[in-house]
């Protein structure tokens, strides 16, 4: 006899919605760029049934394209049952709780928030809407989201490779990290991600 279909461990007990882990790149270019970093990684880390299970070292990138002021990247890595588009509008919001306007591409920006990927246990979600793609594309092209997001899950894989792999074979022009700031982004944030759901990335 078969078993009926249930909740597998990878859902929530009380609602029954997946849960996922989901990395979010965070950067700051101007004005209070810790404040900015520390109040968005406060604001994830209270969306509902969702728990910070990883958070980087602050990363001090010089500015690419026309950006003329030097970034404070990192990445937060969170156990959720908020869906990929509802958590996209957390992050617009959060952006625009912190003043960010929407104008030059390359230009000053208070605080940007990118959701790099979200793993359940169908593995990597592919996600192609209009507003939002998953994974990242951008992902591989550069080094303030690689270094951050290798510092707190060693082990996962984009694009069929790891992210060592992506790193070592960046162009020149794509590394932009200079060192580590020295301030962590939250004290008693747990730093690498031990997740199941990552198992085989
Ligand atoms: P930007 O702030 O320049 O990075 O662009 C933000 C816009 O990109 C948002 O309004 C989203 O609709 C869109 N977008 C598409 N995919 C993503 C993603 N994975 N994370 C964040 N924004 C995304």
């Amino acid at each position: 006899m078969s078993e009926a279909p249930g909740p597998t461990k990878a859902h929530d007990p009380v609602s029954g919605a997946p849960v996922r882990v989901a990395f979010v790149a965070l950067g700051s270019n101007v004005g209070e760029r810790f404040e900015h970093l520390h109040a968005a990684a406060r604001g994830l880390g209270a969306m509902p049934a969702t728990t910070i299970v990883g958070c980087s070292s602050i990363f001090e990138t010089a500015p690419m394209g026309a950006a003329k002021f030097e970034f404070l990247n990192a990445v937060i890595a969170l156990k959720t049952v908020v869906a990929p588009l509802p958590m996209l509008d957390v992050l617009l919001q959060l952006e625009r709780s912190r003043g960010r306007a929407r104008d030059e591409k390359w230009g000053p920006r208070t605080l940007d928030l990118d959701l790099l990927a979200m793993y359940g246990d169908e593995g990597p979600l592919a996600v192609t809407h209009p507003r939002l793609t998953l994974p990242h594309p951008g992902i591989t092209a550069r080094d303030f989201v690689l270094r951050p997001l290798m510092e707190i899950a060693p082990s996962l894989q984009v694009a069929g490779q790891r992210l060592d792999h992506h790193l070592a074979t960046l162009p020149k022009s794509a590394r932009t990290v200079r060192g580590r700031h020295g301030l962590p982004l939250l004290e008693r944030a747990p730093f690498g991600v031990s997740v199941p759901l990552l198992e085989g990335g």
